[in-house]
């Protein structure tokens, strides 16, 4: 298809330049008849002006010279020649065949005499060179002679034609001659072409290979080069944008990684730049502060804060000119979450490159709210214990100082005194061991010593134990322990602890003629070991916070004994530690059901015969 365009326009060139030959070779020929026309005409018109006006217009017309000239004549644009008298009135004329002089007047002027003019016939017909000149009779100006010639036109004459004909000939016989030779000499570029189409369908993955002869070998061969020098460019840009690819993963991998980690710890982390503004906050500075993170970022510290001392510690990081060590941490509430206490620490962040070079701030807000509870609780604790304990002390010393001065002879005051003594003696060591208990689980030096009890026999002791101290308050104690349970592997010392506390309270918090029952039951996968009393119950506000530490019901029947408010605390600590569960059961009025259900998981339990 494009050989054919091709030779499409080598024709139409060809063509055009033949009709560019032909039509200035026309123009060329058409000039120099007009001009041998002019000269011809006005030498011819001045020679016959010459001539007296007798002679030309007067004279036999076969004698006249205008005859004569006109009969002569060989010229092929020869029209006509007329002697016109001075008002316009032919007297001899000449003309080709087929000619019809036109009657255009002519100038009257002297200087207008002798000239040449172009007459217009209009129509489709040729038009005419005149040429005229003056004749003169004795001197005096008679008329006028007028030579008419036809002016030549554009068109081909035969002999015109011919001469076009042999200049094409030559031209069209070269046409297809150039053609091939064109063809011949693009053959090597069709090939170029057609190896590089199935370079770009195999997608450039082989060399190329691109070789022609003659003039376009250079040129080829420089093409090749650059195409080379193009691919392993592109090579080369793979490669790096490869690298590129792999560290910028690599980097996004890190910075996840370190927004992750940011993310969990419990900590609110806020990272400042340069200028102080926050570049980063994790999701707990929202929680912490009770301001949305997305509010914070790119904002200075004057923008977001208005407490003096934050902003007065945070200048001292500003621009990076830490004079000094680095500043204690400050203890602030937030402005809006004054549930919590926030404890404020800053480092500047340096450049791992140049550590002379201060990157931003990192500061890190950590939530002390907990620990000032537990220092508060520390120091409450202490001092409950120390009232606890001075209350029997005081009870002691009372009485022994007693027992030691006059009322020491009374029989009856000594027995009284001694069993005060002896149960005050009892509570404080009650006291005592559950308070060793719980420190020692506090500073967690106490790991279960676990053994394998005979579940039964173990709590029947306990029971005995315990309901001998109850004895004078006319209760019914009752046993319902099946002797066939698996042993369990428990901390015998922790469980009967546990035990005590539930049975002592079950007898302290009794009505008279109540009843303590300990029973004892098995289910698949685990045992419960159940203490009921028939007692004053337990509310339910009362039993949202029975756990806690030193927690005693205001009711005054709870006022009305003894107690320090360690014990459930106790039982529930020993209870979980064992993996097991304390579940209460209580109505105000209706007495307490105290359930330690422990799982039977493998290696817990053992068959006991
Ligand atoms: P306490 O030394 O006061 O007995 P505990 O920790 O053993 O401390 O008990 C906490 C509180 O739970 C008691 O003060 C009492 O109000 C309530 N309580 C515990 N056991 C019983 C029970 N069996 N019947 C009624 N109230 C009980």
């Amino acid at each position: 298809m494009r050989n054919e365009r091709l030779g499409l326009i080598m024709i139409l060139a060809s063509l055009l330049v033949i009709g560019v030959i032909a039509t200035l070779l026309l123009n060329n020929q058409l000039s120099s008849r007009e001009d041998r026309i002019r000269s011809q005409g006005t030498n011819l018109a001045r020679l016959l002006g010459e001539i007296p006006w007798e002679q030309l217009a007067n004279t036999d017309e076969r004698q006249s010279p205008l005859q004569i000239m006109g009969e002569s004549q060989g010229d092929p644009d020869f029209a006509y020649g007329v002697v016109v008298s001075a008002d316009g009135q032919a007297r001899r004329q000449v003309t080709e065949p087929g000619v019809i002089i036109p009657s255009d007047p002519l100038p009257q002027e002297p200087s207008g005499w002798l000239g040449e003019r172009i007459i217009d016939q209009g129509d489709s017909r040729r038009p005419f060179i005149e040429f005229h000149a003056p004749l003169f009779s004795q001197g005096e100006f008679s008329g006028y002679i007028r030579l008419g010639y036809f002016k030549p036109s554009f068109g081909l004459s035969q002999q015109e034609i011919s001469f076009v004909a042999t200049l094409a000939l030559p031209i069209f016989l070269l046409t297809p001659l150039f053609y091939f030779m064109l063809r011949m000499e693009v053959r090597p570029l069709r090939q170029v072409n057609q190896r590089v189409e199935q370079l770009l369908e195999e997608g450039g993955a082989n060399r190329v290979e691109l070789h022609a002869s003659g003039e376009l070998s250079e040129f080829i061969d420089r093409f090749t080069n650059y195409i080379e020098f193009s691919r392993s460019r592109i090579a080369d840009l793979e490669n790096e944008q490869r690298g590129l690819v792999t560290s910028t993963k690599l980097l996004s991998y890190r910075q996840s990684r370190v927004e992750s980690v940011l993310k969990t710890i419990p900590d609110a982390i806020v990272v400042l730049d340069e200028a102080g503004a926050i570049s980063y906050v994790n999701p707990k500075v929202s929680m912490m502060l009770g301001i949305d993170a997305e509010d914070l970022r790119g904002k200075t510290a004057s923008e977001w804060c208005i407490s003096p001392e934050i902003l007065s510690y945070l200048s001292r990081f500003e621009s990076g000119h830490l004079s000094g060590n680095v500043p204690d941490p400050i203890r602030f509430t937030p402005e809006l979450n004054k549930s919590i206490t926030v404890e404020m620490r800053a480092y500047p962040l340096f450049s791992p490159k140049n550590e002379a070079d201060v990157l931003g701030t990192l500061v890190v807000l950590h939530d002390v709210s907990k620990e000032q509870q537990s220092d508060r609780s520390r120091g409450e604790f202490v001092a409950q214990v120390a009232h606890e304990l001075k209350t029997p002390l005081n009870v002691l010393s009372l009485y022994s100082e007693s027992l030691i001065g006059e009322d020491g002879g009374d029989e009856a005051f000594r027995v009284e005194a001694v069993n005060i003594i002896h149960d005050e003696v009892e509570r404080l060591a009650s006291l005592i061991n559950n308070l060793l208990a719980i420190t020692n689980f506090e500073l967690g030096s106490s790991p279960l010593n676990k053994q394998r009890i005979r579940i039964s026999e173990f709590l029947e002791d306990a029971f005995n134990n315990i309901s001998q101290s109850g004895k004078g308050k006319g209760l019914q104690f009752t046993m319902d322990l099946p002797k066939e349970v698996n042993a369990i592997n428990a901390d015998k010392e922790m469980l009967r602890i546990a035990v005590n506390n539930l049975l002592t309270n079950a007898i302290k918090y009794n009505r008279p003629n109540g009843s303590v029952i300990l029973a004892l039951e098995e289910a698949d996968k685990y045992i419960d070991i159940i203490v009921t009393d028939t007692g004053i119950g337990i509310s339910p506000e009362d039993q949202k916070n029975i756990y806690e530490k030193f927690y005693r019901s205001d009711n005054e029947d709870v006022r009305a004994q003894p107690g320090h408010g360690l014990g459930l605390s106790l039982v529930q600590e020993i209870v979980l530690l064992h993996g097991g569960r304390l579940i209460l059961d209580s109505a105000p009025g209706k007495g307490s059901r105290f359930t330690i259900r422990l799982n039977k998981s493998s290696g817990n339990m053992g068959f006991v015969a």
